[in-house]
């Protein structure tokens, strides 16, 4: 029989918990038998080629996916950005932020996480009107609004020129310290992965095939000197 935990043990709990998660389209299995566990408040950075399932997998994290074998369990709110923005054009960008948002305030909520990300004088344009780079800050203001436990950010920045993306890493490093969700950070770039996250993971054959901790330590963003010398040029 098993023993009764007491309460405060239920926090160490993971907040992602899979088992022998398997997708398949038609006969391909593109996750096989993938295992994979997150922490709260981790940051973890997840690698592999193209087509190796990496969307797919963060597809089924979020539960946009019903056609999942295996166990897949995230015990809080996950919310997601993605390498295109995917702002409604019709709506401006604080309404994008707000759109969906179930609280008593959502037009305060909105404006309040789009001055978190720098984008507090851009909360009344219209969504075609920005930058690629404030596009992304919408984005990544209208999964924070939600306070997610587990924030999903599919290549957030691929699309991003360098110094904008130099940009965009201080500020998930900022906003990641400031609320401390668990972050799954889909990315191309090895550096990039080394810079953000604790852990990094590799996808392959449809399992994670390699993982590392990160050993050296992470630079917060406000003493890179890198971040800091830009920081008075941009
Ligand atoms: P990644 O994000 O790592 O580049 P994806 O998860 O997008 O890879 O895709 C993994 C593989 O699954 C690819 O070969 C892709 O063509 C295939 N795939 C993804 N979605 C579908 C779908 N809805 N129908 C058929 N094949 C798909
Ligand atoms: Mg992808």
């Amino acid at each position: 029989m098993a023993a009764r935990l007491p309460d405060g043990l239920t926090a160490t709990r993971p907040l992602v918990s899979v088992r022998g998660l398997t997708r398949r389209f038609g006969d391909r299995a593109v996750l096989d038998g993938l295992d994979l566990e997150i922490r709260h408040g981790e940051f973890v950075a997840l690698l592999g080629r193209s087509g190796s399932g990496k969307s797919t997998l963060l597809r089924a994290l979020a539960g946009l996916d019903r056609e999942i074998e295996g166990d897949l369990t995230v015990t809080g709110s996950v919310a997601v950005a993605f390498q295109e923005p995917r702002l409604v054009p019709w709506k401006r960008v604080r309404a994008n932020v707000a759109l969906g948002l179930d609280v008593p305030d959502p037009d305060e909520r909105a404006r309040a996480a789009l001055a978190e990300v720098g984008l507090a004088e851009r909360a009344d344009a219209w969504p075609l009107t920005l930058s690629g780079g404030e596009a992304q800050r919408a984005s990544l203001a209208r999964a924070l609004v939600r306070e997610p436990a587990l924030l999903l950010l599919d290549e957030p920045f691929s699309a991003l020129d360098a110094l904008t993306r130099i940009t965009m890493h201080r500020l998930v490093l900022d906003l990641w310290a400031a609320h401390r969700p668990a972050v799954l950070l889909v990315t191309h770039d090895v550096d990039e992965a080394l810079l953000l996250a604790g852990r990094v993971l590799v996808l392959e054959r449809g399992r994670i095939g390699h993982e590392w901790a990160v050993t050296v330590p992470r630079p917060r963003s406000r003493d890179h000197p890198g971040l800091t010398a830009l920081r008075t040029q941009l």
